[in-house]
């Protein structure tokens, strides 16, 4: 885990517990620790992603999807139920959480390393590694 984590004034959508800030290379992100769940702010997915042209074809690949039944998460800044956003098109489905009103995205433990591998970022960018080495451990 980096350190320098600090508590954020931010409710972890899935538990309820109160999140921790982290820090990866500049950008902060919210983060529970008892789901490994973690909250981007608008703008961050595509910082974290460092690279403009492939960080705006995986975001144009985003696509709602109305029928999923996998339960409406609250915005943990607005508390208005998040829309159901598909990351394509590969399979499987990949699922994300998405605010309505563009307060940020939320990703179940391991969706933010998922959506990195799909992004197709050089193999030596060092977000996926640093998510790898945080999180990688947890993935089959
Ligand atoms: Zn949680
Ligand atoms: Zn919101």
């Amino acid at each position: 885990m980096p350190v320098g984590g600090g508590l954020c004034n931010m409710d972890c959508p899935v538990c309820k517990n109160a999140m921790i800030t982290l820090e990866l290379e500049d950008v902060e992100i919210d983060y529970c620790t008892d789901c490994g769940g973690i909250w981007l702010d608008a703008g961050e997915l595509e910082l974290l992603l460092g690279e403009p042209e492939k960080a705006r074809s995986l975001l144009d690949s985003f696509s709602l999807d109305s029928e999923s039944t996998e339960g409406k998460r609250k915005c943990p800044i607005c508390d208005k139920k998040m829309q159901k956003i598909n990351v394509g098109p590969s399979e499987p489905t990949l699922l994300i959480d998405k605010c309505r009103k563009g307060d940020g995205l939320w990703f179940d433990k391991g969706e933010l390393h998922d959506i990195f591998d799909r992004a197709e970022l050089d193999e030596d960018n060092r977000i996926q590694k640093l998510l790898t080495e945080m999180f990688g451990q947890d993935q089959n």
